[in-house]
């Protein structure tokens, strides 16, 4: 997208990001995909704090150039899973995740994917992730435009971070 098509957008008071995709981009999760919680997810401090509270830590979470992820696990079942045969700690059998069913909660970076987000000159730009146009099937299957609904997929911690990247994959 050139620079002149990129728009700013506020999404909490005073919490503006720059938009990089297709303003026209609808995203709705397709029941069964799972792929993006194939992955370990990363944990930022808030996060693990708040699942701390919610999980045992030494299980459920692995360092990785010194910073927390949720750790992948081998699972005993051949849908729901990786190539490898693993998911996320959290994925149950039926493919639902048990932090956000059981909790009403989950980490930062499930709400953000298939969002990228990245700091560039002191804003918070949001684009789609590469590996989610090829992956995710929820991208232009329904109405629901994405650039209406950024609070749901940017939690607001994100403006307070010092890296926000969603760059970093276990
Ligand atoms: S914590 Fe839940 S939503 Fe996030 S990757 Fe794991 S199963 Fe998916
Ligand atoms: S990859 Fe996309 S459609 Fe699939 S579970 Fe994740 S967000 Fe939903």
């Amino acid at each position: 997208m050139s620079a002149d098509q990129r728009r700013r957008v506020e999404v909490y008071p005073d919490r503006e990001v720059v938009v990089e995709f297709d303003p026209e981009l609808t995203f709705e999760c397709v029941e069964d995909c799972t792929w993006c919680c194939h992955h370990g997810v990363l944990l930022y401090d808030k996060d693990l704090l708040e699942l701390a509270q919610r999980a045992n830590l030494a299980e459920t979470t692995t360092d990785f150039r010194g910073e927390k992820f949720v750790t992948r696990e081998e699972k005993d079942r051949d849908d729901h899973v990786g190539d490898d045969g693993c998911a996320c700690a959290f994925l149950r059998d039926d493919g639902l995740c048990t932090l956000h069913l059981e909790e009403d909660w989950k980490p930062t970076r499930c709400s953000v994917f298939p969002l990228a987000v990245f700091l560039e000159d002191g804003d918070l730009h949001v684009d789609i992730r590469d590996s989610a146009h090829e992956h995710c099937e929820g991208l232009n299957v329904s109405e629901r435009k994405v650039i209406e609904n950024l609070e749901a997929f940017l939690p607001e911690l994100l403006w307070e971070l010092e890296n926000p990247d969603s760059d970093r994959e276990l």
